[in-house]
């Protein structure tokens, strides 16, 4: 990613309406995630940085961030996990006063074949993508309800719209995230609160770094732009979703148009 520097910051700060707002993202110790957290640091956002396992990751995130002269705290909690994601939500609130963005980002893959599936892989899978997006949500929708502004956005991926081949808990659990999203958009809308998903396609980072190579190969034969994209792209499409008022309940695909 490119550096920028403090009078860059402010320029980004003046230009999108995230000044001062409070964003927990979970799981930005890596990866997408922390692409996501520099990207709303660098536009003035205050930043909860959420890990469960990689404490010197999400240091290094928010040392990234405060280095810039942006506002971000490390938080560990396992948020698969109904007690460490209300802890998370309530120590943001008493750091920041608030919590007006909530991106729920944290995600697993335990890959295998149907029946090979053990049901601690399926459950491991279904708690970490799924299960945590109740967990948070439940724990920030009271405070987003009495401040009348909220926006919860959803990392899915295609995923949950298309299927993959030894993916069957992961592609429910995304699935089921698509689902959670429209639903709770329904019962939102009239309070300022927004609930959008966002489907990456295949997204270089340690996640897709497990695919071999081989297979790597044959994924990005079949997508159009013929590459893989960008944490960068996906923090940009998350940027959007925060800005917008209008847009709910909806299901933004940041593809490279392998899904339409
Ligand atoms: P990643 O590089 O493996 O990073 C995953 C992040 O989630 C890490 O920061 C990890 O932190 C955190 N995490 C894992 N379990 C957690 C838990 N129980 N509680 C809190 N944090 C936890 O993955 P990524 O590729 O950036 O993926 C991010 C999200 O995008 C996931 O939901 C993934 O399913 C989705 N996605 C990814 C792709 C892709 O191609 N990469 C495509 C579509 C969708 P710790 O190490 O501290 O646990």
């Amino acid at each position: 990613m490119t550096t920028i520097n403090k009078e860059q910051v402010q320029l980004l700060e003046d230009t999108y309406g995230l000044k001062d707002k409070v964003v927990v993202v979970t799981g930005s110790s890596k990866g997408i995630g922390a692409t996501i957290a520099k990207e709303f640091a660098k536009k003035g956002a205050k930043v909860v940085v959420n890990y469960n396992a990689s404490s010197s990751a999400a240091e290094n995130v928010v040392d990234e961030i405060t280095q810039l002269g942006g506002t971000a705290i490390a938080c560990k909690a396992n948020v698969s996990n109904i007690e460490e994601a209300k802890s998370l939500i309530e120590q943001t609130v008493n750091e920041f006063g608030r919590i007006d963005i909530l991106i729920n980002n944290a995600g697993i893959t335990r890959d295998r074949t149907f029946r090979k599936l053990s049901e601690a892989e399926w459950n491991e899978v279904i708690n970490v993508n799924l299960n945590s997006v109740y967990h948070t949500t439940s724990a920030a929708i009271n405070t987003m309800l009495e401040q009348k502004f909220g926006r919860i956005i959803n990392i899915s991926s295609i995923v949950g719209q298309a299927g993959a081949f030894g993916q069957t808990n992961y592609s429910a659990a995304k699935a089921g995230m698509i689902g959670f999203t429209k639903s709770l958009a329904l019962e939102t809308a009239k309070n300022g609160i927004t609930v959008n998903a966002i489907c990456p396609g295949y997204i270089l980072t340690e996640m897709t770094a497990e695919i071999p190579e081989n297979v790597m190969e044959s994924i990005v034969s079949r997508i159009p732009m013929r590459r893989l994209g960008t944490t960068t792209e996906i923090a940009e499409a998350c940027i959007f979703l925060a800005n917008s008022e209008y847009i709910t309940g909806q299901c933004i695909n940041v593809n490279g148009g392998a899904y339409m």
